[in-house]
């Protein structure tokens, strides 16, 4: 289908043109209602399952909304690349390697493994891998581990983030299975002695409060080259972003990764509480929120909006008629006239 931007093709008249396409996203996919809420964490049991937001923020620093786009949530996994991203900046990338592969796991995010030949976690999107690097982070930081973490999430948000206390005990309580990663990562010496106190910070990481624009403005602050383009802070370095967006490219999705790279074609992670966050280099950054998820433990609404938008926008990394990387930024910064597929 080919949708031509109407008007004089000038960045106000593009900006309409996304305005109106995160609408239809939002109006289009509110009929999918199948897919659970997350459970295994008691809390999480507690959101509405009828929250549903879409928003893009540009790497510009524009933002389009639609739905329940300031209702709070817990980050869940989405927070995995942002630590990821904090151990690179602050130990470099062969140190982190030391302890973390990036390779897909192919397996359940929770799941109690660790890779065939070199006993490390098979990378930073999956539960073992995270907990390896807050871990990192936990060495190094000790009892500032978390307001460092907070400091750094509130950054790329752009605004002041906190945690949810009630989501946090839930978890801490009954977080078994991470306890099995903690002391299994334990037992090979990827982390400390003081794994309880490393893995509380875990607990606390998955529970910061987010909304979906502060999600689309993370996303966008990695599509910013790190630096938060509502803020102008620069949240991380350049090459650290690379980084990151390639294990999301491959892992960000857990076991649905492959058909995610093949569908979407962008970097992405999601959490169990709901959000989705893309990101399309240089140009936006893309959040869904809706707390049903399917088999994967990525959200039902939030796979089927960033399908369909990576088609409309053409931003599939790999489509040789892919208009996405051109597109946005044309439209947004220069204001051409260019059309949506
Ligand atoms: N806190 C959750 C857990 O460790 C995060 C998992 C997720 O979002 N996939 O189980």
């Amino acid at each position: 289908m080919t949708i031509r931007v109407s008007g004089d093709g000038s960045a106000g008249s593009a900006a309409h043109e996304l305005q109106l396409l995160v609408d239809e996203m939002h109006a289009n996919y509110a009929s999918v209602t199948d897919g659970e809420v997350a459970t295994y964490i008691p809390e999480l049991a507690t959101a509405n399952p009828d929250h549903f937001g879409v928003c893009i923020v540009t790497a510009s620093g524009h933002v389009f909304a639609a739905g329940d786009c300031d209702v709070p949530f817990t980050i869940q996994s989405v927070s995995k690349p942002f630590t990821f991203g904090m151990a690179l900046e602050e130990f470099g990338h062969e140190r982190v390697w030391q302890h973390v592969d990036v390779e897909p796991s192919g397996d359940a995010f929770n799941s109690i493994e660790l890779r065939n030949g070199t006993n490390r976690p098979h990378n930073p999107m999956i539960n073992s891998g995270a907990i390896t690097v807050t871990a990192l982070l936990h060495q190094h930081h000790g009892a500032a581990t978390f307001d460092h973490v907070l400091a750094c999430f509130s950054a790329a948000a752009g605004r002041q983030l906190s945690f949810d206390r009630a989501v946090y005990e839930s978890e801490r309580r009954t977080g078994h299975r991470n306890r099995a990663i903690a002391h299994l990562l334990l037992n090979f010496g990827l982390v400390a002695e003081d794994v309880e106190a490393a893995l509380d910070v875990y607990f606390r990481q998955c529970a910061i409060l987010v909304t979906c624009r502060d999600l689309a403005t993370m996303g966008a602050t990695l599509a910013n080259m790190g630096r938060n383009p509502i803020t102008d802070d620069g949240v991380f370095d350049v090459r650290c972003v690379k980084d990151m967006l390639s294990i999301m490219f491959t892992c960000g999705m857990y076991d649905y990764s492959g058909q995610w790279a093949y569908r979407v074609g962008v970097p992405a992670k999601s959490g169990v509480g709901g959000g989705v966050m893309a990101v399309v280099n240089r140009q936006i950054g893309i959040a869904t929120y809706s707390p049903k998820l399917d088999a994967h433990g990525n959200s039902r609404r939030g796979i089927e909006v960033c399908v369909d938008l990576a088609s409309r926008l053409g931003l599939h990394a790999f489509d040789c008629l892919n208009v996405g990387s051109s597109f946005l930024g044309g439209m947004l910064a220069e204001g051409s006239t260019t059309r949506v597929r």
